[in-house]
């Protein structure tokens, strides 16, 4: 009786303990978000019409995911030899100066993980700024939707303002060519979604913290808050239509999950999110 009694309380513990506190449903333990560089650009007028002549500093990460099926990388940030730079690298047409105080290969590091351990590797799409260190991850599988594949290793990917030399040495790797969304692990926690317009195979990552609530990655869905709110479509965009349709998208994804929206390059957003070595859960 009184053992039975017992293993009732404890069944009434264990669903208490699943309704606050961690989630036990998935395998998705933490997340890094870690600092990949900074690009500081002299005229906003690409991104934000409204803004022109105005300047700005894009801060810029990577994002490092620990499922409990293995590690996964989301973005690979500016290339790591800019570290060398201390003025950092102006592009040619003087519009954009990139820098990077602390390679991605050190913050690695500093969390204990080798590039050869991550088994999983997304970029949002293949612009030098998200795909700068992707030759470090040839061991993993690489997910990329078949648009951007076609694009980045076609005959013209500098029509695109892709710089092949950044991701060359992934053209054998072990390869998941997306035609639409994605469920990484299995169990719903780390999802891509197609959301093309940027680029021709843009992505974004649902990633479902259990403490922190579900997030969603933009990649370059937008670059800061203003233009997300205002759903203003970079003049830089492959395809404008296609952009709104992928905002729009995400919108209502977020309505459904009660998802955030985590922006990458946004000055104010980025300050507000702990940085590696520290985690999100
Ligand atoms: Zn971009």
């Amino acid at each position: 009786m009184n053992l039975k009694r017992a293993m009732l309380v404890l069944a009434a513990l264990a669903l208490a303990g699943c309704a606050g506190g961690g989630d036990r449903r998935t395998g998705l333990e933490r997340m890094y978000v870690i600092d990949c560089g900074e690009n500081h650009v002299k005229d906003l007028a690409l991104w934000s019409a409204p803004d022109a002549g105005k300047s700005a500093v894009f801060r810029n990460h990577c994002y490092l995911i620990k499922h409990a099926k293995g590690w996964m990388l989301w973005d690979s940030g500016l290339p790591d030899n800019l570290a060398a730079l201390p003025g950092g690298f102006t592009s040619p047409n003087g519009l954009i100066t990139s820098f990077v105080k602390k390679p991605l290969a050190e913050s690695l590091r500093e969390i204990g993980v080798a590039p050869a351990e991550i088994q999983h590797f997304a970029m949002s799409h293949t612009h030098p700024d998200h795909s700068g260190n992707a030759n470090l991850f040839v061991a993993a599988t690489l997910y990329m939707q078949a648009a951007e594949y076609d694009a980045a290793f076609g005959a013209e990917p500098q029509k695109y303002n892709f710089v092949a030399a950044n991701y060359e040495k992934l053209r054998g790797a072990k390869l998941v060519k997306l035609a639409g969304d994605h469920d990484v692990f299995g169990d719903s926690s780390v999802m891509i979604k197609a959301a093309p317009g940027h680029t021709p195979g843009h992505q974004v990552l649902f990633v479902n913290l259990a403490r922190t609530g579900p997030v969603v990655l933009s990649g370059d869905l937008v670059h800061t808050v203003a233009n997300w709110n205002a759903k203003r479509v970079p003049k830089l965009n492959f395809n404008a239509e296609r952009s709104l349709q992928s905002m729009q998208m995400v919108e209502e994804l977020m309505a459904q999950t009660e998802a955030r929206l985590w922006i990458n390059h946004d000055p104010a957003q980025g300050a507000s999110i702990p940085k590696a070595p520290a985690w999100v859960e």
